[in-house]
């Protein structure tokens, strides 16, 4: 599978799943542009380590996913891009009645209007071309819900909407867009919560991962950041040309309860 000429923007792509699919996508043979709010010098040097390993165009560019001018200035600053994949995303758990209205904001400005502004910027550029792949990182919790993650569920559930309509916006122009519901996915992010939870659960590493972290998770196994770039990778190959408007789940059986 070569992506060679393509240039692939990842929204909040410094870390986790995004640095990911920035990987895979750069291993493919795509011009990457990484991004997230930062603009620290290992933010430019992840940049630069990717561009060595895959002999590939890798740029880092610096833009909120808060702010719509910014999600749009960043398209335009990379000159457009062949590839979108809109993965920035925040969580914060807390009962309704509790949860912060900053906290409720900011998840639907990052984890669901970012993709809106990128995708409407991005468009223009992709019909020209007559080619374009928007993927957008939503979650099984996009198709099914947990309690105290209102926010989150609302953005993901509406991105899984989001991809459905941009699906049919652009159907027939060489141009598809759809969801990757990631179950659990070992991030650093996630590995950061391990230690906690042992201590709240009193159990040992192994225990705490199956029986309390992927207990919604039948195959009790995490799926990892270079399986959602691979699917990805997928959904850019010709074999996903008529794929468009649908969820890709990877998440070890969660949705299938
Ligand atoms: P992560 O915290 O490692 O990555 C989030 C990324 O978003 C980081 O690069 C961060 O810098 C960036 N980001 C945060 N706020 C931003 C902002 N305002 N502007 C620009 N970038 C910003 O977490 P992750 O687990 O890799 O999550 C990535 C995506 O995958 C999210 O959309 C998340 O909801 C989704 N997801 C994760 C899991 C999981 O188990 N890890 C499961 C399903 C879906």
């Amino acid at each position: 599978m070569t992506l060679t000429g393509k240039t692939a923007i990842v929204t909040g792509s410094n870390s986790g799943i995004g640095l990911g699919v920035a990987t895979e996508l750069a291993r493919a043979g795509a011009g990457v542009v990484l991004n997230s709010f930062t603009d620290r010098k290992e933010d430019h040097g992840l940049a630069e380590k990717l561009a060595q390993e895959y002999g590939v165009p890798v740029r880092y560019i610096q833009a909120d996913m808060l702010k719509g001018s910014e999600c749009r200035a960043l398209i335009e600053k990379a000159g457009g891009c062949d590839i979108l994949v809109n993965n920035a995303g925040i969580q914060h758990v807390a009962a309704i009645e509790d949860f912060p209205t900053d906290k409720w904001d900011a998840i639907i400005a990052i984890n669901l209007s970012s993709a809106f502004h990128t995708t409407a910027a991005a468009l223009p550029g992709m019909k020209g071309k007559g080619w374009g792949r928007i993927v957008n990182i939503a979650s099984a919790h996009g198709l099914t819900a947990s309690p105290y993650k209102s926010a989150y569920i609302a953005a993901k559930h509406g991105i899984v909407g989001l991809s459905k309509t941009t699906a049919l916006e652009v159907a027939g122009q060489g141009i598809t867009c759809n969801a990757i519901c990631p179950g659990y996915v070992l991030t650093p992010l996630v590995e950061a919560q391990i230690p906690d939870q042992m201590k709240a659960h009193n159990m040992d590493r192994a225990t705490v991962v199956r029986e309390v972290m992927l207990a919604r998770q039948p195959s009790r196994q995490f799926a990892t950041v270079e399986e959602i770039g691979g699917t990805t990778v997928f959904l850019c190959s010709p074999a996903a040309n008529q794929i468009t408007g649908t969820t890709i789940s990877v998440d070890g059986g969660w949705t299938a309860l």
